[in-house]
């Protein structure tokens, strides 16, 4: 029912604000001329609410050659049996599911610390990616890093970054910067700055990485908050910088000291993409190019 690349709905892999994510198949695989996987992920919207999707497609078309980030494939509008118009982006499909998914199965202690080392090394090579074009990805947590399995070792899956939907192009450092006052993103993987100020730059994904990683090695959230936690309580709580997450004593050094350069309440001084890939916890991580 499209003219563009004819695939197939398959199951819901996902729920979110503004749409839904499908599985997608080929109809007809021998004739995709090996541009287009036989199987993808969709993420579709009504077109009169598509606006904001539109504008995460055009983010993907600018960060489309990084193995750490969800390839984006194309874009299309459809028309369902109800006549209903449907804006959709074709997707690399994470058979894996999510990070968080992935985390939830541990039942509360985390993953083994050389797989964290290799998801670190993953998305932290996504961000710098994303840093180095000029954006802000704004909404890292482990709902947004999705698991596509290896192409090269059986059984495995590199963690890539998804979701570009908050994200933000920079501002330069010596432009008056432009403070939004509509924050959207998940509250508990917010940056000091952000949270007292509305700062979004790069170094807010440096905070929300280290919360990720934080997750990834304890299987609890960096914040220990009730469910119904507030913005206002979470400013109060660390707007100055006055709390930082308390850092699990069960792990490397290296592993704390990674999540060290993360967890520095002033932006200025936290590490950048760049220097955390130096860090002793992922500068020996051996990836395989995704
Ligand atoms: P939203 O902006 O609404 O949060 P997401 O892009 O995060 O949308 O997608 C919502 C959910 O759909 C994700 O948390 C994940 O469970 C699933 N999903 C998204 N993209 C993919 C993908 N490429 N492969 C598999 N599942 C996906
Ligand atoms: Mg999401
Ligand atoms: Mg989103």
């Amino acid at each position: 029912s499209n003219g563009g690349v004819a695939w197939s709905r398959g199951p819901l892999l996902g729920k979110g604000g503004f749409g839904s994510v499908y599985l997608a198949s080929l109809k007809n695989p021998k004739s995709r001329n090996g541009y287009y996987p036989p199987v993808m992920a969709v993420k579709s919207a009504e077109v009169s609410a598509s606006c904001s999707l539109q504008k995460e497609k055009e983010v993907f078309n600018c960060l489309n050659g990084c193995p750490f980030i969800i390839k984006c494939f194309g874009e299309e509008t459809t028309r369902n049996e109800g006549g209903e118009m449907f804006y959709n982006v074709l997707l690399e499909y994470a058979s894996g599911g999510t990070l968080s998914g992935l985390i939830k199965k541990s039942d509360g202690v985390g993953l083994p610390e050389l797989d964290v080392k290799r998801y670190t090394r993953s998305i932290l090579e996504g961000i710098y990616y994303i840093h180095s074009h000029g954006y802000v990805h704004c909404d890292l947590k482990p709902e947004n890093i999705l698991l596509v399995s290896s192409s090269t070792k059986a059984g495995e899956f590199v963690a890539k970054i998804g979701d570009f939907g908050l994200a933000k192009k920079s501002e330069k450092r010596d432009k008056k910067r432009k403070i939004d006052p509509y924050l959207g993103g998940t509250t508990l993987y917010m940056a000091p700055e952000t949270v007292a100020n509305h700062v979004q730059e790069p170094p807010c994904d440096i905070w929300a990485l280290g919360c990720v990683v934080l997750e990834m090695l304890t299987g609890k959230q960096a914040w220990d908050v009730r469910p119904d936690f507030t913005f206002e309580e979470l400013k109060r709580k660390i707007g100055d910088g006055y709390e930082l997450p308390k850092l699990p004593s069960e792990v490397s050094k290296d592993a704390r000291d990674f999540l060290k350069r993360c967890f520095v309440a002033n932006p200025m001084f936290r590490f950048t993409a760049e220097m955390l890939l130096d860090e002793p916890f992922v500068s020996g991580v051996d990836l395989d190019g995704g």
